[in-house]
Order: structure tokens, then C-alpha cells, then sequence
């Protein structure tokens, strides 16, 4: 038998994975600053690392061929169902060293905090090589795979260098038509992933965990406002059409009907002003709209008031609007009783859990299309993300690697777990 892992160890070990994070951070296509994008070179030296530390637990990590890392600790037999537990490796321009990396480097500290124990079900660490949607514009290109949805038209999508996916799997070394081999099998009994949150709402409560229950859907679309340019100087006020005035009139309406809508986020995130001269008037404005909410009926009606909205501006000032749809993401709600085995292991570990909703979309969202998925949030100080200032609490880290080791022997021990039907 094994000695049960000590608090002190705990707490060497929550120092390592910070550790590990400062040293994949260094795995840079910049000089200053961390950019770490699909299949880029520096990824190889990420996945040599991670593999490094998968070894002495006695996992041969692989690769597939949509460039995900992934390493089996046996369960009890051989013939086991298996648990993921995993998050992504890829970064977005100027990151900071957690958005992801946390994730996978906390699963390889679970499995050391097992100590060699076997479980009744073999754990797959899996990192993800993307999530963040920089390099090709389309997010998910790892976690798809897994799904079996990386399909042949996003194989040809290129990035600015005109690389294809196709052509990035092949120079990353890997054999893009043994992608099919990458999706899951049907012995998943669960995906868990532990993220930090990304935003305020743990910090602000003074919680160090969350437990995300869902995940928001999301509108994205372009509006346009359509006036007249004219000359600024010889144009009296009330003869104006007046495209950036009218969209600056909405902008601030959108602000306004999200603060009044309960748990509604909406964002005028870039807008362009044509002809764009001192003095002229603006003949045309375009502008993007991004709207989240965790019930899709809540997020539809804001987008149709919304664009009723920009609307009636428009013809209010004796202009047009006009607009169209670039993204619709329902809410993805994720596993109940998962969320319920969470909390619980939250609880037993000290700590009063909050169940929370995720306005970013993670790879759980795609896992949750094909395996039973949940994710674990660890509170982000400053509520900062997607910048160097991201961080992450040693003591959080010790919460969670502990809340991750009950969660395991709870689903080890329950028999609704594991007696859970496949997937079909
Ligand atoms: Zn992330």
C-alpha cells in the first residue's frame, strides 16, 4: 500500500506544477513574450517536456495526428474504461503561462498524487495542441479530433503564410490521414478538465474553486450603419446622416440592455468608420456585435432586440442598418452529476464550491458532444487573462490537486459511475 500524500507534499508538489508552467512558458515563437500557436516548432519542445514527466509515472505519451499529446496510466485491467483529463498547450499572442497549461500539467500532478494506485479505470492525460482558434481563425482544431469532427474542409484552411492544416500536420511530422484514429473510442467514462477561470467572479466571492455547470452560447455578427458622407464643414447638423454618430447612439444602448439583462454579456468589440477623415462625415459605419448568455432563448431574444434596435436608430436618423450572423453557439450544459461529484470533492477538500456558468468556450464544450465532461475552475487573481499578469495561487493549486484526488476516488468508489453506459 501506499502512504497517503502528506500536506506538505502537497504543497511541494503545487510549487512544481507552477514550476512546470514557468518552464513550458519558455517554449515561445516570440523572443519576449509567449506565443505558442498549433503545431508551431516550439510545441515540439512542449510535448518533449510533457512526455518527460509522463515517463517515470510509467505513461509513454503519443501523439495522434491532430497533434494532441496524450498518455495512458493503466487502470486496474487491462481492459479498464478510461477517464480524460486534460486541457490545451497552445497560447494566443502575449499570453500569460496558465490559460490551458494549468490544465494539463495539474492532470500529470494527479497521477503522481496517485502514487502508483490503479484505479477501475485508466486515466488518459491529454494536452490539446489547439484551443485558441489563432493560428487558422477556428478554434478546437485538437479537441475535434477526439470527436471524430475534424472534417476535410477545415483540413484546407490556411493561415496567414497560405500553410494549410493539412500541410502544418505534415511538416509538424505527423501523418494527417490517421486523423480518424485520433477520436475516441467508446470506453470514455468521463472528460475533466481544471482551468483557470479567467475572470472576477471567484476572486469577488472569495471562493478559490468553481464548479462550471454550463457553458454560455454565443451570437457573433457584423452590423453596418449606412449614411451619407459629407463635407464637415458646409453640412448644417440637421442635414446630416450621420453613420458613426448613429452607431455611437446604439453602442451605448447595447451597454445598457446588457446591464439590465440579467447575466447577459454583450460586446461592440471593433468598428471601422468610412471614409475616416477629420472632416468628413462618416457615410459608414461597420461594427461587430458579440453576445453571451447561458440560455439560448435569453441570447436569441438579446441579438433580435438588439438588431431591432440598431434598426430603429438608423431610420431615426434617416439611415440604414444592415446585418449578418458569423457565429451561433448554443450553450452547452455539462454533465450534472459529474457537477454534483465536483462539489462535493470541493467540500471534502475545505473549500465552499460555486457553481458557475463559463463565458469562455473550452475544449469540455466539444468534449461534452461525446463523453460526459466537467470542468473545475481555479479563481484568476485580478480576474486577468490572455495577458502576462495571468496568474494563479499556490494555495488554489493545492485545493485543486487535492479536490482532483477525492473526485478520483469517488468516481472509483461509485458504482453509478462506473457502471455507466458507453457511449453509443
Ligand atoms: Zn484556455
Amino acid at each position: 500500500m501506499s502512504v497517503p500524500t502528506t500536506i506538505k507534499d502537497r504543497t511541494a508538489r503545487a510549487r512544481e506544477v507552477l514550476a512546470r508552467c514557468d518552464a513550458l512558458a519558455r517554449f515561445s515563437e516570440d523572443a519576449n513574450s509567449l506565443r505558442r500557436t498549433f503545431l508551431s516548432p516550439p510545441m515540439h519542445n512542449c510535448h518533449a517536456a510533457v512526455a518527460g514527466w509522463l515517463k517515470p509515472l510509467g505513461v509513454s505519451a503519443k501523439m495522434d495526428a491532430a497533434g494532441n499529446i496524450r498518455g495512458v496510466y493503466a487502470g486496474a485491467d487491462s481492459v479498464s474504461p478510461r477517464v480524460l483529463i486534460g486541457s490545451h498547450l497552445d497560447t494566443v499572442p502575449n499570453a500569460g503561462k496558465y490559460d490551458g497549461i494549468l490544465g494539463v500539467v495539474l492532470a500529470i500532478a494527479l497521477l503522481e498524487e496517485l502514487d502508483g494506485r490503479r484505479l477501475p479505470f485508466a486515466i488518459e492525460v491529454v494536452g490539446f495542441s489547439e484551443e485558441e482558434g489563432v493560428r487558422f481563425g477556428v478554434p478546437f482544431i485538437g479537441s475535434r479530433a477526439l470527436t471524430g469532427r475534424l472534417d476535410p474542409e477545415l483540413l484546407e484552411r490556411r493561415d496567414r503564410n497560405a500553410i494549410s492544416v493539412r500541410d502544418a500536420i505534415q511538416q509538424f511530422g505527423l501523418d494527417d490521414r490517421r486523423i480518424g484514429e485520433a477520436a475516441l473510442a467508446n470506453d470514455v467514462l468521463a472528460y475533466l478538465e481544471f482551468h483557470i477561470e479567467q475572470g472576477p467572479v471567484l476572486e469577488r466571492l472569495g471562493r478559490q474553486l468553481g464548479v462550471v455547470e454550463a457553458l454560455v452560447g454565443q451570437t457573433r455578427l457584423t452590423l453596418r450603419f449606412l449614411g451619407r458622407a459629407n463635407h464637415s464643414g458646409t453640412t448644417p447638423m440637421d442635414a446630416r446622416r450621420d453613420a458613426l454618430a448613429a452607431a455611437a447612439e446604439w453602442m451605448v444602448a447595447v451597454e445598457l440592455h446588457a446591464k439590465q439583462t440579467p447575466d447577459l454579456v454583450a460586446t461592440v468589440g471593433s468598428i471601422e468608420a468610412k471614409p475616416g477623415a477629420t472632416n468628413v462625415i462618416p457615410g459608414e459605419v461597420r461594427l461587430s456585435l458579440d453576445v453571451r448568455h447561458r440560455s439560448d432563448e435569453v441570447r436569441t431574444r438579446a441579438v433580435r432586440e438588439l438588431t431591432e434596435l440598431a434598426e430603429a436608430t438608423a431610420t431615426k436618423r434617416g439611415l440604414c442598418s444592415q446585418w449578418n450572423t458569423l457565429l451561433e453557439q448554443n450553450a452547452v450544459q455539462l454533465d450534472g452529476f459529474l457537477v454534483g461529484q465536483i462539489e462535493w470533492a470541493i467540500r471534502a477538500s475545505g473549500c465552499e464550491p460555486h457553481r458557475m456558468t463559463s463565458g469562455a468556450g473550452h475544449d469540455a464544450m466539444i468534449l461534452a458532444e461525446e463523453v460526459p465532461s466537467a470542468m473545475i475552475f481555479l479563481r484568476s487573481p485580478g480576474g486577468i487573462s490572455h495577458d502576462p499578469a495571468e496568474a494563479v495561487l499556490l494555495e488554489d493549486v493545492e485545493k485543486a490537486m487535492a479536490t482532483g484526488v477525492r473526485l478520483l476516488g469517488q468516481l472509483a468508489l461509485s458504482q453509478e459511475f462506473l457502471g455507466r453506459k458507453n457511449r453509443a
